[in-house]
């Protein structure tokens, strides 16, 4: 039988309505609604699309969403004042910076002095750290929306085995913490790995985040795993993901597809640490 597809336009548009209530009792009892702030340094055209995406789908469940657009030759120290200026205004509860950087900024300097209890994208050392020791930390926005789809199965993680393609900082890392939390046996694997697809086979969670179209094939597939596909991969005009939709789909019990499936979870994540950043924020 075919696998069932985790619909993220789906579940997402359930946690924006969740959010929308939250952020309109924030602002009953706060007599503001939660700031969020998105600073975008450069004419990158995909960037240019997220940042945007990212401010409307704020203002669309009532948080004040305000968008910075900076010339590519914006310095390093231009952006590290416009944050410090941020990280100290009352009303903004969350800040995020785009990523990629021009190369003349150096990325970690300008991570580093987001106030970590604003860093709605979970990159600050911080977060990571509270991450890592299982205490509570605003958790980069792509791993939580892979967990919650996980939620929505009704499958017991504890004790499955997690394998993670993938070690970045922004997806692979934080998503095995998540994973080991939820006490699987997790395994992180990358370019260096030995004999990927027999790794993969023994995979009852396998998460692909790796950006090589359709690298995933039906046989990495354990027969009624969960297969969760990161992967955003432009072919020939069309988005595929990192995984073989169609062969995977004849293996697993549960695949998101691509386009719709961890893709929209991002940004509704987003809204979510804002909200969560702006409750911690004001309890203080
Ligand atoms: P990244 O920083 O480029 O990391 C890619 C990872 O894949 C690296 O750890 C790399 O290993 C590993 N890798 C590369 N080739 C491999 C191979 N042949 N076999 C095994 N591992 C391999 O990418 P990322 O930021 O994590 O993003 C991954 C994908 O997810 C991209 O397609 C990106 O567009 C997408 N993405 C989607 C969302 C969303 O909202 N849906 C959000 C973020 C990212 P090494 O470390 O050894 O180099």
């Amino acid at each position: 039988m075919a696998a069932s597809l985790l619909d993220g336009k789906t579940i997402s548009a359930a946690l924006r309505a969740e959010v929308k209530e939250g952020v309109s009792a924030f602002v009953r009892e706060h007599g503001r609604a939660p700031g969020l702030e998105v600073v975008l340094v450069g004419e990158d055209p995909a960037s240019q699309v997220y940042t945007r995406n990212k401010e409307k789908a704020a203002k669309d469940v009532g948080i004040r969403g305000v968008l910075h657009t900076l010339p590519k030759e914006t310095t390093e120290a231009e952006l590290l004042a416009l944050l410090d200026r941020l990280n100290r205004d009352g009303a903004v509860d969350g800040i995020l910076v785009q990523l990629p950087l021009p190369k003349h900024i150096d990325e970690k300097k300008v991570l580093d002095a987001i106030d970590p209890a604003k860093d709605v994208d979970g990159f600050h050392p911080v977060n990571v750290g509270l991450l890592a020791s299982g205490r509570p930390a605003l958790v980069p926005c792509t791993p939580r929306g892979c967990m919650k789809m996980l939620a929505t199965t009704g499958v017991k993680l504890e004790g499955l085995r997690a394998v993670v393609v993938g070690r970045s900082n922004i997806v692979g890392k934080p998503m095995a913490q998540l994973l080991l939390a939820e006490s699987c046996t997790v395994t992180v694997a990358h370019s260096r790995t030995k004999d990927l697809p027999a790794l993969c086979r023994e995979a009852d969670v396998l998460v692909a985040a790796v950006g090589r179209a359709e690298m995933v094939r039906g046989d990495w597939v354990k027969p009624g795993a969960i297969v969760l596909d990161v992967g955003i991969n432009r072919v020939d005009g069309k988005l595929v993901g990192d995984v073989a939709l169609e062969e995977a789909r004849a293996k697993a019990a549960f695949v998101t597809p691509v386009p719709g499936g961890v893709g929209p979870m991002t940004i509704a994540c987003l809204l979510e640490n804002t909200l969560v950043a702006a409750k911690r924020r004001a309890g203080r």
